[in-house]
């Protein structure tokens, strides 16, 4: 029997794959449902995957992209886009190569997985929390599963430790399998939250709270040096920002948190437009407004919720009339629209993370089978593994392709 530990998007694949083999499975899940993080995904849409070629998927991986060369090449983006439809999962492409469900629910993918299952007879055992793995003259021999209250021993020939990281721990991601793992002689490498908001030195981030930017540029400079240069989607929080835009720099940022560099970031708000251009449009603006107060010239220009901080900015007095603001003042806040600075002094916590950075070192494990080089029948797939990408939909596919190899090896 193959004991799969862990019912999200790794657990699930890796059982069906083995099932499909003709495999006797059980999975074992300490929620009361399967795929409680996957439920969240992609807002709820569930970002299944990405569209882009193989170079791109590579690309996006931030740790340890060569492990994954067997896994990618055997169990593919088109692949799982093939899996999906065969589930009766029905999928689109959208902006950036993302594949979703055609439903829009990540709910549509979690029930396509637990279809398969039923049809291959997997048995899911929920409130089951796997307490230790058990191992005898290097082999997998059994489990210990915990179920209401009482601890059961359950022989197995193989155990897949699919029991993802140790962010949005709400979803049961606990780093049970960081312990598993170390009790079997793995070195798990440090973990820390990744794909997670900034927090912001600059109190003003605050007053725009809430307010959501949707084309704008971004720079972020470790000390002199350029580490990111994107652009899309961020919006001001109550600590600092987050979006799409922020959790992908994220990725490139933590290095040098942990060095304490000095972490700069610069948005540029109106990325369409040349400073020229722009020039020239705040000056119509001003034209129109001319015998306004310069407080209430800027509502074309800039979101509400921007006013105040721009304004406080660009050092200009609010109250002043717009036809004598001279043309150093207009200069200046058309820099401040170009290039509105802020400083990184930190990340948010494993709560907020979209994944973790670190995890069970890959040199230990067989990019072929995903089975553990120091135990024989012992695997071990997504997030658990010390892998990681950046969002677009490569995560999860880290969990399908790895899941697969496992899957696939498991006796
Ligand atoms: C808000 C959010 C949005 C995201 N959106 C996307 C997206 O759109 N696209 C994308 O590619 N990635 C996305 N991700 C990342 C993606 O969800 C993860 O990479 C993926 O879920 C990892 O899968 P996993 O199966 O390895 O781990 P998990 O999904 O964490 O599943 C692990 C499972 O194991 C169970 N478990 C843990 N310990 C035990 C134990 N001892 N016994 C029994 N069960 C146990 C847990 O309860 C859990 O169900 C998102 C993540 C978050 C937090």
């Amino acid at each position: 029997m193959i004991a799969v530990i862990g019912g999200g998007p790794a657990g699930m694949m890796a059982a069906i794959t083995a099932a499909r083999m003709g495999k006797t499975v059980h999975l074992f899940e300490k929620n009361e449902k399967l795929g409680k993080k996957l439920y969240i995904t992609g807002k709820g849409r569930c970002n299944v995957t990405n569209h882009g070629d193989m170079e791109q998927l590579f690309g996006n991986v931030m740790k340890n992209p060569k492990f994954l060369y067997s896994a990618f090449y055997t169990f593919d983006n088109i692949q799982t886009m093939e899996f999906f439809e065969e589930l009766g999962v029905p999928l689109k492409v959208e902006r950036g190569e993302r594949v979703f469900p055609c439903s829009d629910k990540s709910s549509d993918v979690i029930a396509g997985l637990q279809r398969e299952l039923k049809r291959l007879q997997v048995k899911v055992h929920y409130h089951s929390t796997v307490k230790k793995i058990e191992a005898t003259q290097g082999r997998v021999v059994a489990v210990q599963v915990e179920q209401g209250g009482k601890v059961e021993r359950i022989p197995c020939s193989s155990a897949i430790v699919a029991t993802g990281g140790l962010s949005y721990p709400v979803t049961g991601s606990t780093g049970d399998g960081y312990r598993f793992a170390k009790e079997m002689g793995h070195k798990v490498t440090k973990c820390v939250p990744a794909l997670v908001p900034f927090e912001i030195t600059e109190a003003f981030v605050k007053e725009m709270q809430g307010l959501s930017l949707r084309n704008v540029a971004m720079q972020i400079y470790a000390e002199k040096k350029k580490i990111y240069d994107s652009f899309g989607e961020m919006i001001f929080t109550h600590f600092g920002i987050s979006g799409p835009l922020v959790l992908s720099g994220s990725s490139y940022v933590l290095p040098y948190l942990e060095k304490g560099e000095n972490l700069r970031l610069s948005i540029d708000c109106k990325p369409a437009l040349q400073e020229e251009q722009l020039d020239q449009r705040i000056l119509r603006d001003f034209k129109e407004a001319q015998n306004k107060q310069f407080k209430n010239s800027l509502d074309k220009l800039l979101p509400k919720k921007m006013i105040p901080v721009m304004i406080q900015l660009s050092g200009i007095d609010p109250e002043k009339p717009v036809h004598s603001i001279t043309k150093e003042e207009r200069k200046q806040l058309l820099h401040i629209i170009k290039n509105l600075e802020m400083h990184i002094c930190g990340v948010r916590g494993f709560q907020e993370a979209i994944i973790t950075r670190g995890g069970i070192a890959v040199k230990e494990v067989d990019p072929g089978t995903m089975e553990s080089l120091l135990v024989q029948g012992l695997y071990f797939t997504g997030e658990v593994l010390d892998l990681d990408a950046l969002t677009g939909g490569y995560n999860l596919q880290i969990a399908w392709s790895t899941a697969y190899m496992a899957g696939m090896a498991a006796q």
